[in-house]
């Protein structure tokens, strides 16, 4: 069975496509700046490359870009889009009303736009990439949703209520969801396979670390907290998002500049975190480079960035009771080593021992444990892999 994986954004379409009996990516790529110019990107398991500026009005016409891409004789894949069993969508906002994966009918499409208001960018883009896909590939192809927040929707009630008026969450939903939850689940079944253990055993605390990033808490393979809210402003300090923050710091910082809802808006998530205290970069590589020549802001942003972990991880346990496994993955924390090793230096407390030259090696797209045999928590680097666990979820349900 192949199972095309989508991941439609406002102005993107990156999409894979993959080999469940191997569970191989045939062909991955991307239609970028729709609506704007135009470019995409399409590349084959076999190494085969095709890159151009095309015009895409739309989401219905960067499918088409796909569609032609995937059964082109020089760069296809496959021979006809009848190969195509089923296709897996991302969608960032599932809300109280999606808990699990679904496949697609005409009221899931209208839960999906109902849900607009808690991510407006994200779902408005997802409704478009599900109608465009219904348009290219016709009703026969099932399609299936897989949602960032439902991961998560086994967190308690005093773990997702803010202590504003109740109403708040009443009228508008106003309440914790976190995101990136096909990560966090795709990286907790992971370690608890490589721990050779039944996850109901483990309590582990997984760090998304890149752009955005976000820290859970799963105890049993549940997961019980996590740092990104009502939106994934929330939490640690991230590329250029604040993370949390007193909220007295928005309406001041409003107030005398003269800032309306939208101008915060994008102060906080696009003007802070690394970009903005270090001023040279939301890149890690940029800061942590400029910050190894001596440049003062730059080290604060990284120490900013490795105490919010260090702070994560240790309520976290509290709130698990006991630790038996960290994860680091994404972006930063598949690749930055020195994060990984000074926030495991000082859990030396609790008994995290790392092995230095271990954790070093453990980069670009390397997968294992660096913690030591005689330490009392398991650290491990798990690529995360959210296009296979949507493609998975797809397969499972269509073939019910
Ligand atoms: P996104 O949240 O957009 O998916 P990523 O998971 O790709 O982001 O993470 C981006 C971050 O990861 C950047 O801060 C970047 O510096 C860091 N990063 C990505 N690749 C590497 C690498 N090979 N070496 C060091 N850092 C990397």
């Amino acid at each position: 069975m192949k199972i095309l994986v989508i991941n439609a954004g406002s102005s993107s379409m990156k999409y894979q496509l993959i080999d469940m009996t191997d569970e191989s990516v045939l062909a991955k790529g991307n239609c970028e700046r729709i609506g704007i110019d135009g470019h995409f990107k399409h590349s084959t398991g076999d190494g085969r490359v095709f890159e151009t500026d095309v015009t895409m009005t739309n989401h219905t016409e960067a499918f088409v870009q796909i569609k032609n891409a995937l059964i082109s004789e020089e760069y296809g894949v496959i021979k006809s889009l009848d190969e195509v069993s089923a296709v897996g969508h991302r969608i960032v906002q599932g809300g109280s009303l999606f808990s699990e994966s679904v496949i697609v009918t005409e009221d899931v499409i209208k839960g999906i736009e109902s849900l607009i208001p808690l991510a407006p960018l994200h779902n408005a883009a997802h409704v478009q990439g599900i109608r465009a896909c219904l348009e290219v590939f016709g009703t026969q192809v099932p399609e299936v949703v897989v949602f960032d927040t439902a991961f998560h929707s086994t967190m308690p009630e005093k773990a997702f209520i803010y202590p504003v008026p109740y109403e708040y969450y009443e009228k508008y939903a106003v309440r914790r969801y976190g995101f990136h939850g096909t990560s966090h689940r795709y990286v907790s079944g992971r370690c608890a396979e490589l721990m050779g253990k039944d996850i109901k055993d483990i309590k582990m605390v997984t760090c998304h670390l890149g752009n955005g990033s976000s820290i859970t808490a799963v105890d049993g393979g549940k997961v019980v907290d996590t740092s990104m809210g009502l939106t994934p402003l929330d939490g640690i300090m991230m590329g250029t998002r604040t993370g949390s923050l007193d909220p007295s710091v928005v309406t001041f910082i409003a107030e005398k500049e003269h800032f309306t809802p939208a101008e915060m808006d994008t102060l906080l998530n696009k003007k802070s975190g690394f970009l903005g205290v270090s001023g040279i970069s939301s890149d890690d590589r940029d800061v942590t480079a400029a910050a190894e020549a001596g440049n003062k802001r730059a080290q604060l942003a990284i120490d900013i960035l490795e105490y919010d972990i260090l702070k994560y991880i240790g309520s976290y346990t509290a709130v698990l009771g006991g630790i038996d496994a960290i994860v680091f993955t994404a972006g930063i924390g598949e690749n930055q080593s020195s994060h990984r090793s000074n926030v495991c230096h000082a859990l030396a407390y609790m008994g995290v021992k790392i092995d230095d030259d271990l954790n070093a090696q453990m980069i670009r797209g390397k997968e294992g444990k660096i913690s030591t045999e005689d330490s009392s928590v398991a650290v491990y680097v798990i690529p995360t892999n959210e296009e296979l666990v949507i493609a998975r979820d797809t397969m499972a349900l269509v073939q019910k």
